[in-house]
């Protein structure tokens, strides 16, 4: 029975370890998935940027032409007035000018804070792009790392399963399934040792005949507790 309790904890340290492996791949997949999922979203957002900026720049534009126009109709009415001599149409076409001088100042107060907004626009632009494009390398290093990764995990696997295969093929087909239920069920611990009378997987005293019979080493014995697979392991100050 020593020996299939040995077997039994063998096949658990293969087991934890594919365990651990199998975690180790899932996380490295999802941080891969992670970055993919920003260089995505960094994409959006540069191409709507992109999109803004043109308009923006169309805007820009109709209000240059806009104010070009203002000042050529003020030029005009200028003209016009040094050939006035009826003071109410001096008057009136004075105060045109003034309306006219007015709107251009407006036009030209809103073209200086699009092409300040334009600057901003573009230096985020700049930004952005510079982040895609260390991302994208970034992305594509993680996963030329994780194909490299995985083929050595595989191999991993592929020679634990095997060693895993002939010691399953030892112990007792019952036993064995056991085992594999409780190493389901006990988050991968399922044969544990008893030390100073405790149960190591739950911390449950084990009764004291039961300890005695653990330490017989004649049959295998589970925790009354947790159902966990049990052996013998002296305490530090009696094997000191
Ligand atoms: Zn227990």
């Amino acid at each position: 029975m020593r020996e299939e309790i040995k077997r039994l904890a063998g096949l658990q340290a293969i087991d934890q370890e594919l365990r651990a492996q199998e975690r180790e791949l899932a996380k490295i997949s999802a941080q891969v998935d992670d970055l993919q999922t920003r260089v995505e979203q960094q994409a959006a957002e540069l191409e709507q940027l992109k999109a803004e900026e043109k308009n923006g720049a169309v805007a820009r534009r109709e209000l240059e032409r806009t104010l070009a126009e203002g000042e050529v109709q003020i030029r005009n009415k200028r003209m016009r007035l040094s050939l006035i001599k009826n003071d109410r149409e001096l008057q009136a076409v004075g105060h045109e000018v003034e309306l006219l001088k007015e709107t251009n100042q407006r036009i030209e107060a809103e073209l200086l804070a699009r092409m300040d907004g334009g600057e901003q626009q573009a230096a985020r632009l700049k930004e952005l792009s510079e982040a895609l494009e260390r991302d994208r390398a970034a992305l594509k290093d993680a996963q030329k790392a994780i194909a490299g990764e995985i083929e050595q995990l595989r191999t991993r696997v592929a020679q634990r399963r095997r060693e895993r295969e002939m010691l399953a093929a030892q112990i007792d087909a019952a036993m064995r399934q056991r085992y594999e239920t409780i190493f389901d069920r006990r988050g991968g611990n399922a044969v544990v040792p008893v030390k100073a009378g405790t149960c190591q997987g739950c911390r449950m005293r084990i009764p004291p005949q039961l300890f005695n019979l653990i330490q017989r080493y004649e049959a295998i014995h589970f925790c009354p507790n947790c159902q966990r697979i049990l052996y013998y392991e002296a305490d530090k100050e009696t094997e000191a």
